[in-house]
């Protein structure tokens, strides 16, 4: 039951000016919310930071800057994902695997949030049902990496925040200033999306438009026309009961994510407000499926903000670790605090994920569920590349849906890599793209992504999904 005195989430604004905002310089509130904890304790994928005393430079740098997002959206993100916990909403998470500095550009940055509102758009339709847009962007500047070294020897890129993807020694030593680069970089970018989707890029006819394009032009497009021609039907409808200027119809709110990898970046950029800890580098931060042990810097740090917080799991996660990691990031069992994104590979999600659904679900936790369908669906291809398969990627999501049917539970969301450019970096899809086209445009500075057709066209079928 939903009490009076709880505001709606679009109803939350910024409190005023009465509530201040405050960094965490002084030492005894930053120690009493046991935001340095983390400090102490083991830490995987550590950036080999050559001078710590330039990383303490940095981070106090980083502490008087203005933050990237405010605590009430990121409690407005919390208070959505509730929805989404509770069956009355759902989740679409997506961007670049890595975000670089030289590609933090206008025309990037706006394809890859038209991509995304694009899916967005299509899968409102087939869940009838409001989408929580959260993209990777503004911050996703780290990557953990399987191996210290790449296949030049050299020492592994590890993200812009980091080092550089640039081949040389020099170019990939860790180094602390690119914390300020990212920040800036981030900062401009979100910046640039709160204008532009304010401004009417997110405008509902725009989008369906693009996606009327794509119906036409795809090489699968009839078997999209359908869906494509009910949303056509439902804007008519909305056009004619005299609601096309509705403010609803023409902005979105489209959140920031990114993993916290880089534990010094997003504790520098963590605030106090209301004796509550917001790490303001985004709204939700996940935990890689590399760095989630139970004892981790990583769990630690997550387990003292209050921001939606995510972590990454494969197939291998013994049931009793996981129990641990709801327990320790969500004590109070709220609802979207937590999203527990499965990826398993369409090998597993079958014959896996209905253990680690069923553990959760019957200790009680309130998870948000969500499948990520590329990181376990990664191989080499033939001449080389990292590369993933359209089809492994739809499968893994069938999976998961005939999983969460199976056992009355939510399918609550997805997770892509995805780009708004025609890159060739995933094979398959309506364009058949095959091993010896990958060379083509392979872009990407870590993992493949999905290209702006291979997106829509995984909507339309996760639209369909959807409709059951
Ligand atoms: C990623 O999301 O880019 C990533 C590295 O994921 P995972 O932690 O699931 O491997
Ligand atoms: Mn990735």
């Amino acid at each position: 039951m939903r009490t009076a005195s709880r505001p709606e989430w679009h109803q939350l604004r910024h409190p005023g000016f009465e509530q201040k905002i405050r960094t965490t310089a002084d030492p005894a509130e930053a120690a009493a919310l046991g935001l340095d904890e983390w400090r102490k304790l083991p830490r995987a994928q550590m950036p080999p930071w050559a001078d710590y005393s330039e990383v303490e430079q940095v981070s106090k740098v980083l502490e008087g800057v203005p933050s990237i997002v405010a605590p009430y959206e990121v409690d407005q993100l919390r208070m959505r994902l509730a929805e989404v916990c509770e069956g009355r909403a759902f989740l679409l998470q997506g961007g670049d695997c890595a975000e670089t500095f030289a590609d933090n550009t206008e025309e990037h940055l706006l394809a890859n949030a038209r991509t995304l509102l694009q899916m967005a758009v299509v899968l409102t339709y087939g869940a009838s049902l409001p989408v929580v847009k959260v993209a990777r962007v503004a911050g996703q500047y780290t990557k953990p990496r399987s191996s210290d070294t790449d296949a030049l020897g050299l020492p592994a890129y590890r993200g812009d925040m980091i080092n550089s993807l640039e081949a040389g020694e020099q170019a990939r030593v860790a180094d602390p200033q690119r914390m300020i680069r990212a920040y800036a970089n981030a900062a401009a970018a979100m910046n640039m999306l709160r204008a532009y989707l304010g401004g009417g890029l997110a405008d509902l006819h725009a989008v369906h438009d693009w996606n009327r394009d794509f119906v036409r032009t795809s090489a699968f497009g009839e078997r999209y026309e359908a869906i494509a021609r009910e949303i056509d039907r439902a804007l008519a409808f909305i056009n004619a009961c005299g609601m096309t200027d509705d403010e609803a119809l023409r902005t979105v709110t489209l959140y920031a994510s990114h993993e916290a990898l880089a534990l010094e970046y997003d504790r520098a950029l963590t605030r106090i407000s209301d004796n509550r800890a917001f790490g303001l580098s985004g709204h939700l931060l996940w935990i890689g499926n590399r760095t989630r042990q139970l004892d981790s810097a990583h769990l630690d740090f997550a387990s003292r903000i209050a921001n939606p917080v995510g972590v990454k799991i494969d197939h291998k996660i013994p049931s009793a670790e996981l129990l641990a990691i709801c327990e320790k990031l969500n004590p109070d069992n709220i609802p979207g605090r937590l999203t527990l994104t499965c990826r398993m590979g369409n090998q597993f999600v079958r014959d896996e994920l209905p253990r680690i659904v069923e553990v959760v679900r019957d200790a009680g936790h309130k998870v948000v569920w969500q499948c990520d369908p590329m990181h376990g669906n990664t191989h080499e291809s033939s001449n080389g590349y990292k590369t993933r398969h359209f089809d492994r990627i739809v499968d893994e999501v069938l999976g998961y849906f005939e999983v969460h049917k199976m056992l009355g539970t939510h399918p609550g969301g997805i997770h892509i890599e995805l780009t708004g450019e025609d890159v060739t970096e995933c094979l398959g899809g309506a364009q058949a793209i095959e091993d010896a086209d990958l060379a083509t445009r392979y872009e990407t500075a870590c993992d493949p992504r999905l290209n702006t057709q291979q997106s829509l066209e995984l909507a339309f079928l996760v639209a369909e999904m959807l409709r059951g």
